[in-house]
């Protein structure tokens, strides 16, 4: 017993040094189903959405869509951790919630939370913008609002320094969840066949809005 105790010691920590957990919380091992998200703007108001695609716009998962909200606030959609994902051309902002599921925060400006906060749901996180801290490309402000679950827990998904092309291709392609059939806020939202495309379904009332365009975020 006591030999295997000592090989398995050796072998955890031989693992633990290999894969840079030392500091890491248990891995979830069920990422649970997807949680009770508001819209990540205040309700009741108007909102331009360019519609359902993925973190690049043009391949892989489509697991992002677009915001515009009229006043312009971006506004945690469930409480959670801050992640502020740190870049050369600035930071940009992820949140952990409960679960195993991440929401992203790209193209921000004036980001008003710290890394590591927690945050409630409706908490300030900053204003639609044009922010391209690690890459990408933005035309008119807004917020690109992102979906991934992390089964290895959020101590294995630090992605500070990864270019926005990565995050889109072997981030997403790991751990991106599909936003078509999710839904937020009372709305249920589809894809479409297309990039930037799909529905936004109020389901109170069955009222359908085509993306891109605009709808009003009800209560
Ligand atoms: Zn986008």
């Amino acid at each position: 017993m006591t030999k295997l105790h000592v090989r398995g010691a050796v072998l955890a920590a031989a693992m633990t040094a290999v894969l840079g957990l030392a500091a890491a919380p248990a891995a979830i091992a069920e990422v649970a189903p997807f949680p009770a998200l508001a819209l990540p703007f205040k309700a009741g108001q108007q909102v331009y959405s360019a519609g359902i695609h993925s973190d690049d716009g043009s391949t892989g998962v489509k697991n992002a869509v677009d915001f515009s909200p009229a006043d312009h606030t971006v506004r945690a959609p469930l409480a959670g951790t801050v992640h502020l994902q740190h870049c050369a051309g600035g930071d940009w902002v992820t949140i952990d919630h409960a679960g195993g599921w991440r929401t992203g925060y790209y193209h921000m400006e004036g980001i008003k939370v710290t890394d590591g906060e927690h945050v409630e749901a409706g908490a300030e996180l900053g204003s639609t913008g044009n922010a391209l801290p690690c890459g990408g490309s933005s035309t008119g402000a807004h917020v690109h609002f992102t979906l991934w679950t992390l089964p290895a827990g959020p101590a294995a998904a630090n992605w500070d320094g990864k270019s926005f092309a990565e995050v889109s291709t072997a981030v997403a392609a790991a751990v991106g969840e599909p936003v078509d059939g999710k839904t937020i806020g009372g709305w249920r939202f589809t894809a479409g066949a297309e990039q930037y495309t799909g529905t936004a379904t109020h389901l109170a009332d069955d009222a359908v809005t085509q993306l891109p365009g605009h709808f009003r975020a009800k209560l």
